[in-house]
């Protein structure tokens, strides 16, 4: 049995891979022996099921005082196409859609200069009024930190008071790639990994589980992302907050990187190490709209097992040139994820399965 047979077999046996040894899989696996062995462990977790989320996303504004490279979304205060939702936007874009199940709201934007600390956690307590039931998903560590820096709170108490006022959870994004040299390049102004690894330790502490992300298929290397993992893995040691890693494809439109995004088989790759190697974090999504919707359904056999939600008026992606749609029906949602030969299962943001 040669090296890598060794580790597929330690794999398979539900024992933890290093990081060496996550490496020389996606260095001299083939994608079959990648996918077979990521397949045979989220069909031992869910068998069948890939899980969505019957969701409404709102993006609450695009004007950003940071100038991330890959970033196609945010403007600068004043520019054409900036924007901002009033309070009373945001109440009505959630009533258009009353007479819907929808079961998550979930919230990021831009790092307005422009907006009060009042504003955030009126919009969380506006949509609770509205739908009592909905659990809010909002706000990521790099927009919890800069309400902190801006207001001069910490973090904790940012998180605590935006729990207070109907916050549930915290989506993943601005994890971009932890290492600092990558981070230079690509979003100096952004916080650091670590305090985005800090932020998500003192939500998890505070009982707000949180989704984490990794963007990949830019400039960097296999040994960046596994080191990302790892630094996830590490904490999901110590808290548990986790509930779901989303790989996110970098999309190549519309910004200052000269990149090209990851192919198909990139993409897999992706998917199957991370089930491989996050033996820890429960969940891993294929997010349509960032891969499309072949892809996401193609994820499901190389181990993911959530296909994220209806959406709606998703706006990130697309400004970067995400040619998926907008927002799916659950009824083409549910369609895509059978068509592909699962179940597809109905569940809540903690990843509760809906009667
Ligand atoms: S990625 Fe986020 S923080 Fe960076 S420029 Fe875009 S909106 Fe701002």
């Amino acid at each position: 049995m040669n090296d890598t047979q060794r580790i597929i077999e330690k794999a398979k046996q539900g024992l933890r891979i290093s990081l060496k040894e996550a490496l020389q899989l996606v260095k001299a696996a083939s994608i079959h022996e990648l996918g077979r062995l990521a397949y045979q462990i989220r069909t031992k977790l869910y068998a069948d099921q890939a899980f969505y989320v019957y969701n409404q996303h709102i993006n609450y504004t695009n004007i950003c005082q940071n100038a991330c490279r890959f970033c196609a979304y945010s403007k600068r205060p004043g520019q054409d196409g900036a924007y901002t939702y009033s309070i009373d936007q945001i109440k009505e874009a959630i009533k258009s859609r009353i007479n819907e199940p929808i079961q998550e709201v979930h919230i990021v934007g831009g790092l307005n200069p422009d907006l009060p600390y009042s504003y955030y956690l009126e919009l969380l307590k506006s949509i609770k009024e509205i739908r009592p039931g909905v659990k809010i998903k909002a706000f990521t560590a790099v927009e919890i930190a800069f309400l902190a820096d801006k207001y001069d709170l910490s973090p904790a108490r940012v998180l605590q008071e935006l729990h207070e006022a109907g916050l549930d959870a915290l989506p993943g994004g601005g994890a971009e790639v932890f290492d600092p040299l990558l981070r230079q390049k690509l979003c100096p102004e952004k916080i650091s990994g670590q305090k985005w690894l800090n932020i998500h330790k003192k939500a998890h502490n505070l009982g707000i589980p949180t989704n984490c992300t990794m963007l990949f298929g830019h400039i960097e290397t296999w040994e960046d992302r596994l080191h990302h993992l790892e630094s996830l893995r590490n904490l999901q040691d110590e808290t548990g907050g986790f509930l779901c890693f989303i790989p996110l494809p970098y999309q190549p439109a519309n910004n200052n990187l000269k990149a090209e995004g990851p192919d198909g088989l990139d993409f897999l790759r992706m998917i199957a190490i991370s089930r491989i190697f996050l033996d820890n974090i429960p969940h891993i999504k294929a997010y349509w709209v960032f891969a499309g919707i072949k892809a996401a359904q193609l994820a499901l056999w190389y181990g993911a097992d959530d296909f994220d939600g209806t959406i709606v008026e998703e706006k990130i992606g697309h400004a970067a040139g995400a040619d998926t749609p907008r927002g799916l029906t659950i009824k083409n949602l549910c369609k895509f994820i059978e068509k592909a030969g699962f179940r597809p299962v109905q569940r809540d943001t903690f990843f509760k399965v809906r009667a």
